[in-house]
């Protein structure tokens, strides 16, 4: 198979991507939500960060991707099988799509009763969510998927834990993984509660500039013709911007979150009239997540400018009075409370 498309050469989705570089640093950000048109490059995008990742070290032939060095988390297989000193391996990290048809069985995973009963054992069939463990979990039309099973999902990914029962028999394995929905909102929309639950959510729009579309057009069909060179020549700014992620995951704990910073998330969230504290939680997160991409001490204004629209533009309440839309109306909450 061909090697996908470097995440380095994608021109302009500045928004989309820096969104996908911050959960690839703190995952507690949350779900993304990639809305926007057809052929925009969504899917490029998310295939490009599946191979811009850096690899994890996961127990060899475990099905959940286990860390080794946190015996706490391991799964019941390697629990069970004395796998004390468990052999890792390097492996890519995973970004797994979820088919749009796919059964709730094949994403949970599948607990064999017949063969549970006569063997006196758990059969369970892990499903897609195992293998998503400490990666994405990618679903192309999210908007289209039925309401329960989004739910379900960002309930695991919130929880970290899958938890399968049946008839008395449960088995649970981690699930960590960031959800990554794209969707076009023409097609069939989010209820609120459910676009509340996403951490970030970023508008991806086709490009209208003339320069900015045949930088677009000439990169992919260089890409396209001669895809060995292409990723060739961009290697290197991906072995930057993986050493990137790298050092903002070491960085992050020790970037600093003054308390100015967190009254600042607390006034826009009110001035936006946002419920709940969500809103607060994934600025905060995503602005320090940025810091330390930016090799940035501590959370400052400009991390929280830029992140704002990300983290709150899908929380607001629809006021049909207001004709402007929702990055228009962060936008003004932004510049309202910055001058205050
Ligand atoms: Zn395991």
């Amino acid at each position: 198979m061909r090697q996908p498309y470097p995440f380095s050469a994608i021109v302009g989705q500045e928004d989309m991507k820096t969104a996908f570089l911050i959960a690839a640093v703190d995952p507690s950000v949350g779900g993304i939500l990639a809305f926007g048109d057809r052929g925009t490059g969504k899917s490029t995008a998310v295939r490009a960060l599946a191979a811009l990742l850096p690899k994890i070290k996961a127990v060899e032939g475990c099905p959940y991707n286990c860390e080794p060095s946190s015996p706490a988390h391991l799964c019941h297989a390697c629990q069970d099988e004395g796998r004390k000193h468990p052999k890792s391996a390097l492996r890519p990290a995973p970004v797994v799509d979820l088919p749009l048809g796919a059964t709730e069985d094949r994403v949970v995973g599948a607990l064999n009763l017949e063969r549970a009963l006569a063997h006196g054992e758990k059969s369970f069939q892990a499903g897609l969510l195992a293998q998503a463990n400490r990666g994405f979990l990618y679903i192309d039309e999210v908007n289209l998927l039925e309401d329960h099973l989004v739910d379900l999902l960002l309930d695991v990914a919130a929880s970290g834990v899958n938890v399968v029962e049946r008839e008395g028999l449960s088995v649970r394995h981690p699930a960590q993984f960031v959800l990554i929905g794209s969707g076009n909102p023409e097609e069939g929309e989010l209820r609120p509660q459910l676009l509340d639950r996403f951490g970030l959510a970023v508008e991806v729009r086709t490009p209208q500039e003339v320069p900015t579309r045949i930088e677009v057009v000439k990169r992919r069909d260089s890409y396209e013709r001669d895809p060995e060179a292409f990723l060739e020549h961009w290697a290197s700014a991906e072995k930057k911007l993986r050493n990137r992620i790298v050092s903002a995951r070491t960085g992050l704990s020790s970037v600093a979150t003054p308390d100015s910073a967190v009254e600042t998330a607390t006034r826009l969230c009110l001035a936006l009239g946002s419920d709940g504290l969500r809103g607060e939680l994934t600025l905060i997160r995503a602005s320090r997540a940025l810091a330390a991409l930016e090799g940035k001490a501590e959370v400052g204004e400009a991390q929280m400018r830029r992140m704002a629209p990300l983290a709150l533009g899908h929380r607001l309440r629809r006021n049909p009075l207001d004709e402007q839309g929702s990055a228009a109306r962060v936008q003004r909450a932004v510049e309202e409370v910055f001058a205050a």
